[in-house]
């Protein structure tokens, strides 16, 4: 499949962060982010004057050894892909310590409240755009599922598991969440022209390295993209190698957990 043609409406503009001085890259620098793999799919991101959690699984993580009151002292916003626990991880914790707002499904941030009244939230569903506080963040579709499990085992429906692309300064990431493959994509890249991809790689519940790498190839222009959701478990993939050599022509940043860099 052809790549497609130039965007008709970049969606960046409406937020006048392009097309500024002259620039004319489809990606165009203006303030620099860092993003640090925390293990699995949660990252630490600073995004314009954002601190952004996604997906902030770290205790019980195996793969995350950061500091934990270090890693989430000043985060601002959790963004959550689904409820699942190796996603929704600490967050209720998280937002006691920090203040942060949660951005996540209504029932999400339903149960969430139920749990910490004092929580800030922000409900959102898909297709939709909010503005939270510095950032702006979309949330796309993803084809999975979502839901708390209960003490006594029953599970708690978590409404539709989603990607989430967060946007300030003219930079974003993408964090597909934990999906399949989808023909949709083409058309969350030619919307919105996500700049960074964080793309689960791992197999037996989401895509696999090479359904993946079809889908950055196909569907995308990134400038770089992150693979997670693997590595963690023994049951999901154990390296990044055969994504890393079928994706084509974009970037592939495989750090070590807990690897951070400014892009
Ligand atoms: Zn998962």
């Amino acid at each position: 499949m052809a790549k497609k043609a130039p965007l008709r409406n970049d969606p960046r503009e409406a937020f006048g962060a392009y097309h500024q001085g002259g620039e004319t890259s489809r990606h165009t620098r203006r303030r620099l982010m860092k993003i640090q793999w925390l293990g699995h799919s949660a990252f630490k991101a600073m995004l314009g004057s954002a601190q952004i959690l996604f997906d902030p699984y770290l205790n019980g993580n195996p793969k995350f050894s950061g500091n934990f009151a270090e890693v989430v002292s000043g985060t601002t916003h959790v963004l959550m892909t689904h409820a699942h626990n190796d996603h929704f991880g600490d967050t209720i914790e998280i937002l006691k310590q920090t203040g942060a707002t949660l951005v996540a499904t209504y029932e999400i941030c339903s149960y969430v409240s139920s749990q910490y009244a004092q929580a800030k939230i922000c409900p959102m569903n898909i297709g939709g755009t909010a503005r939270v506080g510095a950032l702006s963040v979309t949330m796309t579709r993803a084809h999975h599922s979502s839901s708390f499990a209960a003490p006594d085992g029953k599970i708690i429906y978590g409404g539709e598991p989603a990607g989430l692309i967060a946007r300030a300064d003219g930079r974003s990431i993408y964090h597909m969440g934990d999906t399949c493959s989808f023909s949709d994509m083409a058309f969350i890249d030619e919307l919105h022209n996500p700049e960074i991809g964080i793309v689960p790689i791992g197999d037996w519940f989401t895509m696999g390295p090479r359904e993946a790498a079809l889908a950055v190839n196909r569907y995308f222009h990134f400038k770089a993209v992150i693979p997670c959701h693997y590595l963690t478990f023994p049951m999901l993939a154990q390296t990044a190698d055969e994504f890393v050599r079928q994706v084509k022509n974009v970037e592939v940043w495989t750090p070590a957990p807990m690897g951070e860099r400014t892009f």
